[in-house]
């Protein structure tokens, strides 16, 4: 007997479920990413075979077979053969507060769907400034579920890998000492920040006065002994014009002495962004600026200072690197929660970002064995009507849109037997 389920509308079956289930959610393939996190400038340029490609779309317009087997309440499975990651700023989230959508798609997800499936995920987020674990304190309480540092990724986490390499870093962005601890929680042991030259040299940054509170946390420095080995920027800079001064203070050095000026201007050490998107969803009705904003005008005060060209490195979306680090975090993250030890064959990923979230995936899944799928959502950067500049293989209007097409997808693919093909 066909019926309906009352808040997706989805018609199922009230039996036949069970005897497709266990093929329904099997699954190959295992990822070994190689292991490097970074991009120079020049890879952020876009190239026209990006913008002009047409990648598969799969729609659920195209294909509009009936879905007949799920059940009304049937025992809750764990899918082993697909996995989702979310954006989260225009997301799930926007201004501090959840999308109306977001909390009802988590739970469709965590089995409250016509299928009885739990769908295994993860977070991947540009935004940071905070320890992955206080962020996921954040988002659990905004999306009413919990929410394991293991299934999060933001944008500065693959910087954690730089400790062994740097030991005097200068950290730049987010709110008072926050980044600084968080530097240090990855292990880099001698870590600056902005506040600590100002404090020291308070004409560094003559309009910048620090705060009762920031001049108590900040440390006096001998300058003559520093030596800055990198700049990491690892979220977004709560003043520009003083921070983008101290980092072209440091690029202008020789070799990262403080106190040294170099006659030549390419000897300064190296700068890492912990993402690229110039604008960012929040609760304006137009996007707002971002880091990569704030990194395009670091290169063009450089280069305008010194007229040599600024190659700044960067992580995040759409770096093939970070998709490389959610594969293997992912992969421990099934295996620790739902002790699945292998790849899924399909990752949908649900982000609002064409430059980042769309193009990151589409350029990862041309590498990678499984089948990375991305969906475009219409909650954030991407306004309805435009020209998305990288295409999704999807667009829905919300993330529970967004779930709900996913886990159809796997059920009609299972359904066809085409497993693995569109
Ligand atoms: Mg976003």
């Amino acid at each position: 007997m066909a019926t309906a389920d009352e808040r997706t509308g989805i018609p199922y079956q009230r039996d036949g479920m069970n005897a497709a289930r266990a093929e329904f959610y099997r699954g190959p393939n295992m990822v070994i990413p190689p292991k490097h996190l970074m991009a120079s400038t020049s890879d952020h340029i876009p190239k026209l075979s990006d913008m002009n490609q047409h990648q598969e779309e799969v729609s659920s317009e195209e294909d509009n077979s009936p879905i007949n087997t799920p059940m009304p309440n049937p025992p809750t499975v764990t899918s082993d053969d697909f996995a989702l990651a979310f954006d989260i700023d225009g997301v799930l989230i926007k201004g501090g507060q959840p999308i109306p959508e977001a909390v009802d798609a988590m739970k469709y997800i965590n089995g409250e769907n016509p299928y009885g499936v739990k769908v295994p995920y993860i977070f991947l987020t540009n935004g940071g400034g905070k320890t992955e674990k206080e962020r996921c304190l954040d988002l659990s309480r905004q999306l009413d579920l919990d929410v394991d540092p293991g299934q999060f990724i933001c944008g500065h986490t693959p910087m954690r890998d730089m400790a062994e390499r740097y030991h005097t870093v200068l950290v730049v962005g987010g709110e008072g000492e926050k980044c600084r601890i968080v530097a240090e929680g990855y292990g880099f042991k001698d870590v600056i920040t902005p506040g600590d030259i100002i404090k020291t040299r308070h004409d560094t940054t003559p309009f910048r006065t620090l705060t009762d509170e920031e001049y108590e946390s900040s440390r006096l420095l001998d300058l003559d002994k520093i030596r800055i080995e990198a700049v990491f920027v690892f979220a977004d800079s709560r003043d520009w014009a003083g921070d983008q001064q101290i980092i072209l203070d440091c690029l202008m050095t020789e070799d990262g002495w403080l106190n040294t000026r170099s006659k030549t201007f390419n000897q300064g050490p190296p700068v890492f962004f912990s993402h690229t998107d110039v604008v960012w969803s929040t609760s304006h009705e137009h996007s707002r600026l971002g880091m990569g904003a704030l990194r395009a005008s670091l290169e063009a005060v450089y280069q305008a200072l010194t007229g040599k060209k600024l190659n700044t490195m960067a992580f995040g979306k759409p770096q093939i690197g970070t998709y490389q680090f959610a594969t293997r975090l992912l992969q421990e993250w099934r295996k620790e929660s739902c002790g699945i030890d292998r790849s899924p064959s399909t990752v949908y990923f649900i982000g609002d970002t064409p430059e980042s979230d769309i193009r990151g995936t589409n350029e990862f899944n041309e590498i990678t064995d499984n089948d990375w799928f991305s969906i475009l959502v219409k909650t954030g950067v991407y306004q309805d009507g435009a020209t998305p500049r990288y295409k999704p293989r999807m667009t829905c209007n919300t993330v529970f849109d967004a779930v709900k097409f996913a886990i159809e997808r796997e059920h009609r693919k299972n359904s066809k037997g085409e497993l693995g093909s569109d």
